[in-house]
């Protein structure tokens, strides 16, 4: 396949400005191409993402929309083929902190199973975790160990908290807490 040159041609918020090296060999080859953002970040996507609009940004795109809790099937579509994956992260916490079952619960302090997001890194990013669209911290300090029923809790009093305050088109801060915290921690 003779390639076509996109230097200088925009997708989304990237602008083309130089060919990066391929990746892949023989038939799978794929081109890359070096790219800078509108916010000023630099990025290099994969020929296919920019032209079949799956990457448009250098990452702030989807960071705006994990933050106005755009929908599911949204956030997919504008997911970044570059960020480290959900399960790479909790990796790295278990290699950072070791399994979270060697914890207690910050909540109930009954023994911890899982490492849970705190909800409160302002660049978390959106990614799939068991079939499930997840925001995540890339950050191992934005997790705290919690037992499955108390991170389950959590996580869905984040997530209608979160929906609250896209509905109301305001930032998370100036939101009741009531249903975030619900008496649960006694911290
Ligand atoms: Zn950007
Ligand atoms: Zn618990």
């Amino acid at each position: 396949m003779r390639g076509i040159d996109l230097t200088g041609v925009t997708f989304g918020r990237l602008t083309v400005v130089s060919e990066a090296e391929r990746v892949g060999s023989g038939r799978s080859t794929q081109r890359r191409w070096n790219c800078v953002c509108a916010c000023s970040g630099q990025t290099v996507v994969l020929q296919t993402s920019l032209r079949s609009g799956t990457t448009r940004s250098c990452g702030c795109l989807q960071r705006a929309s994990a933050a106005a809790g755009l929908t599911a099937r949204n956030q997919s579509r504008a997911q970044s083929v570059d960020v480290p994956a959900y399960g790479t992260v909790h990796n790295r916490l278990r290699r950072e902190y070791g399994p979270a079952s060697g914890y207690t619960c910050v909540e109930c302090g009954a023994q911890a199973d899982d490492w849970s997001y705190d909800h409160t890194d302002p660049l978390e990013v959106t990614g799939l975790d068991h079939g499930h669209l997840r925001p995540y911290s890339l950050e191992p300090g934005h997790y705290e160990p919690r037992c499955r029923s108390c991170h389950k809790i959590f996580d869905r009093a984040q997530c209608e908290l979160r929906a609250l305050s896209a509905r109301e088109g305001t930032g998370r801060q100036d939101q009741p807490t009531a249903l975030a915290r619900s008496g649960r921690h006694d911290a």
